[in-house]
């Protein structure tokens, strides 16, 4: 017997027909720069749309590319920051059976180069505030054969055409091309944290898949009700798939665009009566900064609406889950997730039964949590074989599901994909975690960040979710200092408070009541700032290689 269901593809076009048809009327708003005041900072402007004519700009992108004679499978890269203008690509290339490249704008330039010639991207959209990189990039790219500029530019710029011209120049797309749910649909390099960026491509069937998956109520929680704030950028892992998760559901899209600083998220979220907001541990930090100084200045802002202040990208310290509860009311999600896994692989909602503000359920929330429904995990040791799942047992977390990657872009990096003795193909994450019995997902470390001390493992995210609940320490970074003894020791490298000092034998004796002693820090430095990534995280091979020599205090 056969089972009788149609076969439907799962293409972006679903989701843009949704917003065209049932969801026209909700708003899309986005800060844009309307100018420098006298220090040379940008200047915002709120502008609002609503997804019909969003929708309808995409569709008319979606014929200028075509009529720009690009083939099915084409790369058309943005350089672009979250807008209602980059919604538009995001819904408009896929649908011309064209391939959205989304690249990260906070790379070096040379390395943004190394990216677009990977991909052999054919045209590139670029966001009027980065134009002054259009001159090298034209040097450097000699693929891209059109540059378009999103935003009103002061002057022309040679080589380079207006976007909105393009778009507006255009009748919107007629009918959609006949695609293939497996058609490559968007793609995106991983940020090379631990090595050469990588390229990995969503196709349209993940992109729906992952969007229905991440939107129930124990996961991102997203329906047509809700605002969502994604500070998380576009050009990383599609914005944890939140513009699409959220088109396709009908939930209003607050944009940021260049302000993530404390102050204007606060006022944004205020303004608009944001519901979810998703961005990654240090832009919370920043907020959670100016909510406490809005509340100290007998200020405070109305947040009444937010119901789900969503982190991941690394580990959010329990110290800070709690903070956000206790001091403002507001609820923080954590979730896990990378560039190969589109990215949502894990959210840390408490089980029935236990109390999301009581200690098991704090601990349960600095987990990175459970999978959400069509992704599998498990744990490898280091001789391949399959580990325990019992909350204690150290392993390198495997993953698979219908939107995890099956292989890089020029099939570079297989040795991460592997075929376990289940038959089944698995990808090798390199995060180090444990899984307990009910299936929450632990992250110790990455695998390269780990500290080898005398032939043990030791933490280095434990320590600094510890060390970050020190009333006097802003951030922390625990990296590895080598050891003639040990081979490798713990260092801390602490940027104190504002205004606030504190000392090794302090931070030791606030930590020690958590860990064996082995495991505490020999040293701690302190500095005014931590090298901060392309996608927000601390830079520790960076911080490796500025501490290498150094001694315990
Ligand atoms: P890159 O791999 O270049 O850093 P990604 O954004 O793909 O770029 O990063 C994915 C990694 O980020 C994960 O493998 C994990 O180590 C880390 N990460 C993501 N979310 C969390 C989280 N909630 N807690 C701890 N680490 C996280």
């Amino acid at each position: 017997m056969q089972g009788n269901m149609m076969d439907v593809q799962l293409t972006i076009p679903t989701i843009l027909e949704r917003v065209r048809t049932q969801y026209a009327g909700r708003e899309v708003v986005s800060l844009l720069v309307a100018g420098r005041d006298a220090q040379g900072q940008p200047v915002a402007h709120k502008h609002r749309t609503t997804y019909g004519e969003v929708a309808d700009r995409a569709l008319r992108l979606a014929a200028a590319l075509q009529g720009l004679g690009l083939n099915p499978g084409d790369r058309v890269a943005t350089l672009c920051v979250n807008s209602f203008r980059h919604l538009e690509a995001y819904l408009g290339v896929p649908s011309a059976g064209l391939v959205l490249h989304t690249v990260n704008i906070r790379l070096h330039p040379e390395q943004v180069a190394w990216i677009l010639n990977h991909a052999e991207d054919r045209v590139l959209i670029i966001e009027n505030v980065f134009a002054a990189m259009i001159p090298a990039i034209r040097a450097a790219c000699p693929l891209i054969e059109r540059i378009f500029v999103m935003g009103p530019l002061p002057q022309a710029i040679p080589g380079a055409d207006d976007y909105d011209t393009l778009v507006m120049g255009h009748e919107p797309l007629s009918h959609y091309p006949d695609l293939n749910e497996n058609a490559p649909a968007a793609m995106c390099y991983t940020s090379g944290t631990t090595g050469n960026p990588k390229g990995v491509v969503y196709t349209h069937r993940s992109t729906v898949l992952h969007s229905l998956a991440s939107a129930p109520k124990d996961a991102l929680g997203v329906g047509e009700a809700d605002t969502v704030l994604a500070i998380v950028p576009m050009f990383h892992v599609n914005a944890w798939g939140l513009p699409y998760t959220c088109a396709m559901y009908g939930a209003k899209q607050v944009f940021a665009g260049v302000f993530s600083d404390g102050p204007s998220l606060a006022r944004l979220l205020e303004e608009e009566g944001v519901t979810i907001t998703a961005g990654v541990p240090t832009i919370w930090m920043g907020l959670l900064a100016e909510l406490d100084r809005a509340k100290a200045a007998q200020a405070p802002y109305d947040l009444s609406r937010l119901q789900t202040v969503i982190s991941g990208g690394s580990a959010s310290p329990e110290s800070m889950i709690r903070a956000f509860q206790d001091r403002h009311g507001l609820r923080m999600l954590q979730a896990w997730g990378m560039t190969e896994t589109h990215p949502l692989g894990t959210a840390s909602a408490v089980p029935v039964g236990v109390d999301p503000v009581s200690d098991e359920g704090y601990a349960l929330r600095a987990k990175q949590g459970r999978t959400v429904p069509l992704i599998e995990i498990g744990l490898l040791g280091d001789d391949g074989q399959r580990l325990p799942h019992d909350g204690q047992t150290l392993g390198r977390l495997i993953i698979r599901g219908p939107w995890v990657a099956s292989s890089y872009v020029k099939g570079e990096g297989q040795a991460n994909f592997m075929t376990l003795d289940d038959g089944k193909l698995w990808f090798d994450t390199g995060d180090i975690v444990t899984i307990d019995e009910r299936g929450f997902m632990h992250i110790q470390d990455r695998a390269k960040d780990l500290i080898k001390s005398g032939g043990e493992w030791i933490s280095s995210v434990e320590l600094e979710n510890a060390i970050m609940a020190h009333p006097a320490v802003a951030q922390c970074a625990v990296i590895a200092m080598d050891d003639p003894k040990w081979d490798e020791r713990p260092l801390a490298v602490v940027v104190p408070r504002p205004g606030q000092s504190v000392t090794h034998e302090e931070l030791i004796e606030f930590i020690s009541p958590k860990f064996a002693r082995w495991w505490l820090p020999d040293a701690t430095v302190m500095t005014d700032s931590l090298p901060i990534g392309a996608t927000g995280k601390f830079l520790k091979r960076e911080l490796r290689e500025q501490y290498r020599g150094h001694k315990a205090n």
